[in-house]
């Protein structure tokens, strides 16, 4: 691997860093502070992994091949010697190994399992997560009892859920395995997941698709063990430069913060977002500005939301909807201001007509309505133009361009649904009903769920109970004259469920979801918002109902934490138990309270809010 830097100053790596945010590589060598903890939810998640991989490792020892040696937790020189000496004695399995430490690679591993292969090792490592898919085609698996990848087996029906992380640490252990010349040649490893199986990624098969390096635009499918060299080698040299930097002021840095959905989780996250906060705000902040455009931007000098709003947006606008402003301008380039665009590029039948319905015919129209400083920038710019001029402005929200009224589907009979699930499924579905016609009822809310360990039985058991409900709520409205609507926020989560959950059941549920979810009774009330209003920030749950004055009953309603309180609920010998379902179900309930929340605000104000400048 070649290195911008020397790298020889940077500490050994773990393979965990290929695939964290870029930035924390660098913050360890400069940020004088120590980083924050994690937030409860992460330390839970990464406690229930340690967990699952203990009990898994505990039901395999005995069951396995019988030369299966154990490295005992020992200082890291005698793991490794003890490591080395079982690989030097070709013991079948190796749980627990400590490889020789990589040092011109800068690497160190701990692969949960070392497999015998021929001539040499493969790694397999035990994930508290699912791994592959019921689907066309078929997955490499092997029983954990029989590990070996000679004896792995097609599974039909089933295919591999792409884990990029889990590739990328099969890789980093793949590489290190190299580099001390216990590999086996084969450019495989193994995920042990929730399913019990070892399931086989090929390392060197094209399957990640990355942007082509020299174009944003184009696409390349690469391979984990490309994919890996890569994002290693660049952290790697983040290091390094970093190092330098703390030598030589002029040493200028590889990375710089970018808010992403990482920075909630992360120790650094104080840190960066007091540089990303600053001014009118990194452009960063703007929801859906991918990488490529960041960078794009950056190179461009546009750091900050302020200067995207600056932008001018017909132009942007323009170029978003398909036509190429800059290929017209070209030949428009010296030509009398009355000479018509059509005679400049009559074949371009698509893009003219655009023009028209713009109003620009002529060449004096397109200079007159387009700005080259955003047509130098591109029109991906359109809707963060608008975003960024929400953000700044001085309201919290703001009509989209264009809409004089707005409307918010209501019903006599409106019910809000939210659903809470697990890995192993979805074991509470809310429900806030209130009768408009009935205003002196009130809302009632009413949960169905189980504090059972939840199986498919169980997942469908609860789905029905609602499923029942929902639709004798829907039949009676109709029977009494009265119209009915349910209401998500962001429909892909429930219809995900609601479609898995009937699809496994059998056909007739399965049509009867999908009839719901395609008809006028199933609202995405969060479509209904993000199609009427913008914010210039987020748009989830937790986001809007405030501007909309709700509150939580509970602390900290953020989504991580349910799932910490989800495992209080359902222990068998916790004395939070009953403390712990009593906040789930205040949580779930602050969720639907929340959507009706949002719904009787947007239809009372949503059209009294000014409309977004788009000029
Ligand atoms: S806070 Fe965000 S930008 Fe900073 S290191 Fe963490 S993930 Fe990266």
């Amino acid at each position: 691997m070649s290195y911008i830097s020397d790298v020889s100053m940077v500490t050994v790596q773990g393979g965990y860093i290929a695939k964290q945010c870029p930035v924390v590589i660098q913050n360890r060598v400069l940020v004088p502070t120590e980083e924050a903890e994690s937030p409860p939810e992460a330390i839970h998640r990464m406690d229930a992994g340690i967990e699952f991989e203990a009990v898994t490792l505990e039901s395999l020892r005995g069951e396995g091949p019988d030369d299966w040696v154990v490295i005992p937790q020992q200082p890291r020189s005698t793991a490794i010697e003890a490591t080395v000496d079982a690989m030097g004695r070709g013991a079948a399995v190796i749980e627990n190994a400590f490889l020789p430490i990589d040092e011109e690679g800068r690497r160190t591993g701990r692969p949960d399992l070392l497999i015998r292969s021929d001539a040499g090792y493969i790694p397999v490592d035990i994930k508290h997560h699912r791994t592959i898919d019921e689907e066309e085609g078929s997955v490499l698996v092997s029983d954990p009892t029989d590990p070996f990848y000679e004896t792995a087996y097609p599974m039909e029906g089933w295919d591999l859920r792409k884990h990029q992380g889990d590739a990328l640490q099969l890789a980093h252990y793949h590489r290190m395995l190299e580099a001390g010349g216990h590999d086996s040649g084969r450019p495989v490893g193994g995920i042990l997941g929730k399913e019990g199986l070892i399931v086989w990624y090929d390392l060197d098969a094209p399957m990640w698709t990355t942007p082509a390096k020299s174009d944003g635009k184009k696409r390349k499918i690469r391979t984990s063990l490309e994919r890996y060299d890569f994002e290693f080698g660049f952290r790697l040299d983040i290091a390094a430069t970093a190092h330098s930097r703390l030598e030589d002021d002029d040493v200028d840095l590889l990375v710089e913060p970018r808010a992403s959905g990482e920075c909630d989780e992360c120790g650094f996250h104080d840190f960066c977002w007091s540089t990303l906060e600053l001014g009118s705000g990194d452009s960063s902040l703007l929801p859906g500005l991918t990488y490529q455009h960041w960078r794009h931007l950056r190179d461009l000098g546009i750091t900050e939301r302020s200067q995207i709003a600056d932008l001018h947006y017909p132009t942007a606008s323009l170029m978003k909807s398909g036509v190429e402003v800059d290929v017209f301008l070209e030949l428009a380039e010296g030509e009398d201001p009355s000479v018509s665009l059509e005679s400049l590029r009559s074949r371009a039948k698509k893009q003219l007509l655009l023009l028209d319905e713009a109003g620009v015919l002529t060449v004096g129209d397109l200079l007159k309505v387009t700005d080259l400083a955003t047509v130098a920038v591109g029109g991906f710019t359109a809707q963060r133009i608008l975003d960024a001029r929400a953000a700044l402005g001085p309201h919290p929200v703001y009509r989209r361009p264009g809409l004089d009224e707005v409307t918010v589907p209501r019903a006599d009979i409106e019910i809000d649904i939210d659903m809470e699930n697990v890995n192993e499924g979805v074991y509470l579905w809310g429900a806030l009903i209130n009768n408009r016609t009935k205003p002196e009822t009130g809302p009632e809310y009413i949960p169905f769920v189980s504090w059972e360990p939840i199986d498919d039985e169980v997942e469908l058991e609860v789905f029905l109970a609602m499923w029942d409900w929902l639709t004798t709520q829907r039949d009676q409205a109709k029977d009494n004259g009265l119209t009915m609507k349910a209401y998500v926020w962001h429909e892909p989560a429930e219809n995900y469920h609601l479609r898995r959950i009937s699809g496994a059941a059998n056909r007739r549920l399965e049509e009867q979801v999908e009839n719901l979810i395609d008809s006028e009774h199933w609202i995405d009330l969060k479509r209904v918002f993000g199609n009427s209003w913008i914010t210039g920030g987020s748009v989830g749950l937790k986001s809007i109902a405030p501007l909309a004055g709700f509150e939580w009953d509970v602390d900290d309603p953020g989504g991580g934490l349910s799932m910490v309180k989800y495992d209080e609920a359902v222990a068998e010998d916790s004395k939070g138990t009953d403390a712990a379902r009593e906040w789930i179900l205040d949580y779930n309930r602050g969720d639907v309270e929340a959507t009706s929340a949002i719904r009787g605000w947007l239809d009372e104000e949503g059209s009294d809010w000014p409309e977004v400048d788009a000029r």
